[in-house]
């Protein structure tokens, strides 16, 4: 078993973040740009990307400022003990645009173990594009 990197970002890296030699990559190349340095991510992969690697630091305010204002929740509940083990995206579809805005869908698998028990989060998104800032919606029904 190889352990990743200390710093190595959560999410396992990013199509554009930068591979150091040995090939981890970093939380500050990676989902770091978006959560704390206010770069837009360029599309809804890289905003699931990082709304995971939120989750894992538990970064409300980056969760309900990447959350789209009509589903937001008041507060994000974060389980208590839960240990993130590793995000894997099954798919990826732009969905062209809607009065105006750009749209995609989403599926992804989060795995994390809560109080000793592994599960799986699988749930396919949708995600719209407000102003250059790429937000999630809700889960496809
Ligand atoms: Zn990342």
């Amino acid at each position: 078993m190889t352990l990743p990197a200390p710093d190595a970002c959560p999410c396992g890296g990013s199509p554009t973040a930068i591979r150091r030699k040995g090939g981890a990559v970093g939380y500050t190349d990676c989902c770091g740009r978006f959560i704390e340095k206010g770069q837009l991510p360029p599309d809804a992969l890289h905003l699931m990307r990082s709304r995971y690697t939120a989750f894992v630091l538990e970064n409300e305010s980056y969760l309900k400022h990447t959350w789209q204002a009509g589903y937001r929740p008041n507060t994000v509940e974060f389980e208590v003990g839960a240990k993130w083990l590793g995000l894997d995206i099954k798919d990826y579809v732009p969905t062209g645009v809607h009065e105006g805005h750009e749209t995609a869908e989403l599926e992804f698998v989060a795995r994390v173990r809560v109080a000793g028990r592994a599960q799986r989060l699988h749930e396919r998104s949708r995600f719209v594009c407000e102003e250059g800032q790429w937000r999630y919606l809700c889960a496809v029904t």
